[in-house]
């Protein structure tokens, strides 16, 4: 086997297994980015340079508008395929949830890129519908969802009159006598949805958005009360569409299944009574394999989008043909699935904290207490054969080192060296170990802990809050070195003041690990990428001690293969991120400055002192808030 070869080629079967194609390295070793999968591509580490070259900082939440025009289009394609195999006879539509990446340029980017198939937008609360209600997209579907007042409901029938397609979707049973009273008040003809709960839960990590005690849907009774009610205004010809929503990133095709087919049932018995329906709406919750195991963990997935839309197809046709009825319009409401895979999260790595790597010699011992003798003599004699025994007098000394430093005086410098040699000699028995055939347990738990600590350019509560959260996996790895195979074990922390502020638990391909191999630093900058976090990220994220929005970059590659930057949006400053919790930048600079004054008179600080100080506040004010190394 070509020893140079194997390291670039199982990086990039593990990268291929979570990138989708949108991902590969280059002869140089840096990530490329392929926003149509095939054809031209970009070099990520050049991309990032240049942009570092032009002023803007990282943290850089790159934005790669390619990425997202492709996956509507093999959504589309999935189902399309899917309609032509099956004979299925009618089409399929998408609606994209904004809730999942409300970024303007993003759902505009969305909304211009799923021109050809019509795409609609979904919205769930008052002000995403506001956000996107004039939007010039007169046959598109806008779906109205989540808790309603009576503003929220005469705006999405009034948007009918700008000629938006609006479809108010029923979630709790009371909308509907409101939906129906202000119809006939503002004189507007209504489109109506049932959001269904169905009987089977989802499955994975939002198992709970379905089944029933999920918050949002008619139960069946509901259901049937609701169909009376139409009838009893003689409305029943303005039901469209019947929908549900599994929960997102379902990991389980067989789950899925089995809503479907309950799903399929409930259209047919409704559009025996309401012929006008015609929408088959089947929610959000296809996945994204951001492990890249294609399996049922919570942050991968067991089907591809092509093994869905089959599915999603077979059992709206087989229920249809069964029962002698029309096939209606299929609609998905995938966010998920469509926004994850563009964004990417480019952040420096600021510092390095190393394990202690075990010496082929170690010091002597500087005094000759008992205790440092009795290290000296475990490190030099321990063996792969004794490292078991060893380990256990280790653990033992470690207690005495303390003791012996509280009651019995020991000295400072004896104990800084006390400990040094335990670490090493940790770190002895964990390397000798890799040699028995069966790592004993308690050594395995002893290697799990000798980690390099890479500190890093960001916050994982603004940019990843999924992964503090509910420990949600994303892909990380250099964007660039890659030539040289990563040597170095490493956790990530970043800059936030909370243990919790870290990334230890990393997509390999051979499932989730404990560590990411990282570059030994050297003395250029070092990059590393999290890949797909498009979805949901940016807009869960939160302050976490006032770190704001990063800088955004909107990038496609043009046909040389040349980076073509569309739009940067400047991360928050200090002054914008304190503006949020109430301090306003001029009240600060007035206290400032009186501060100074009674410095000055107290003979703290000189004139020219007090000029500085507060010219760099200012400055600082309007400075980022992440570190500018
Ligand atoms: C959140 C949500 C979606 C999006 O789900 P994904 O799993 O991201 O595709 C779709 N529909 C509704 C009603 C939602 O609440």
């Amino acid at each position: 086997m070509d020893k140079e070869k194997s390291p670039k080629h199982n990086t990039q079967v593990w990268i291929a297994n979570w990138g989708h194609g949108y991902f590969d390295i280059n002869e140089q070793g840096n990530v490329l980015v392929k926003p149509n999968r095939e054809g031209r591509s970009g070099d990520l580490y050049q991309l990032v340079q240049s942009l570092v070259q032009r002023g803007v900082e990282p943290p850089i939440l790159l934005r790669f508008d390619g990425i997202i025009r492709d996956r509507i289009k093999a959504i589309y394609a999935a189902f399309d395929k899917a309609i032509n195999d099956y004979g299925y006879k009618n089409r399929y539509q998408a609606a994209y949830p904004i809730k999942v990446n409300p970024q303007r340029h993003v759902v505009d980017m969305v909304h211009e890129c799923g021109r050809p198939g019509h795409i609609g937008l979904e919205v769930g609360s008052k002000p995403e519908l506001i956000a996107v209600l004039a939007y010039d997209s007169v046959d598109n579907l806008l779906l109205c969802n989540g808790y309603k007042d009576a503003e929220y409901i005469e705006l999405a029938l009034l948007a009918r009159k700008l000629g938006r397609r609006s479809i108010i979707i029923i979630e709790q049973l009371y909308e509907l006598k409101m939906v129906l009273d202000a119809a006939i008040r503002l004189n507007v003809e209504a489109e109506i949805g049932f959001r269904m709960k169905p009987y089977n839960k989802g499955s994975g990590r939002w198992g709970s958005s379905g089944g029933d005690l999920a918050k949002f849907g008619l139960s069946i009774h509901e259901i049937v009360a609701g169909l009376d009610q139409l009838k009893a205004y003689g409305k029943t010809h303005w039901l469209k569409l019947l929908h549900y929503h599994m929960g997102s990133q379902v990991p389980t095709i067989a789950t899925i299944k089995k809503v479907l087919n309950e799903a399929a049932r409930m259209f047919i018995e409704l559009a025996k009574e309401c012929p006008s329906l015609c929408f088959f709406d089947v929610g959000g919750g296809l996945g994204v394999d951001y492990d890249g195991s294609k399996s049922a963990n919570d942050s991968s997935m067991n089907y591809t989008i092509d093994e869905y839309a089959k599915d999603v197809v077979a059992a709206i046709g087989d229920a249809c043909d069964k029962a002698d009825m029309p096939h209606p319009v299929i609609l998905s409401e995938s966010g998920r699935a469509i926004a994850a895979h563009h964004s990417v999260l480019i952040t420096e790595v600021i510092d390095v904290s190393p394990t202690m790597d075990p010496l082929e010699n170690i010091e002597k011992p500087p005094t000759d207490h008992e205790i440092l003798e009795t290290l000296c003599y475990l490190y030099n004699e321990v063996t792969t054969l004794n490292c078991e025994e060893f380990l256990h007098d280790a653990i033992e000394l470690k207690e005495k080192i303390l003791n012996s430093f509280i009651y019995e005086g020991m000295s400072l410098i004896e104990r800084a060296y006390a400990e040094k040699v335990y670490k090493q000699l940790i770190s002895k028995i964990a390397h000798l170990a890799k040699n028995l055939d069966y790592v004993p347990e308690e050594i395995d738990a002893i290697d799990r802990t000798l980690l390099d600590v890479y500190f890093c350019n960001f916050s994982v509560f603004q940019s990843l809050p999924d992964a503090w959260a509910i420990g949600q996996i994303f892909p990380v790895m250099p964007i660039h070195r890659m030539k040289d195979e990563p040597k170095r074990r490493a956790i990530i922390a970043d800059l936030s003041c909370d243990s919790d502020g870290k990334i230890d638990c990393f997509s390999s391909r051979i499932g989730p690990k404990y560590f990411l191999r990282l570059h030994e630093p050297n003395q250029q900058p070092y990059y590393l990428g999290v890949f797909l976090v498009g979805a949901y990220q940016e807009i869960l994220g939160g302050m976490h001690n006032l770190f704001g929005d990063t800088n955004t970059v909107h990038v496609d590659v043009d046909e040389d293969g040349m980076w073509e930057v569309t739009h940067v949006v400047e991360g928050d400053t200090i002054s914008e991120v304190l503006d949020y919790v109430e301090y306003d930048a001029d009240a600060l600079n007035e206290r400032l400055r009186s501060t100074i004054e009674k410095s000055l008179r107290a003979g703290r600080l000189t004139n020219e002192e007090s000029a500085k100080l507060q010219k760099k506040f200012k400055q600082a004010l309007e400075s980022y808030t992440y570190l500018v190394v």
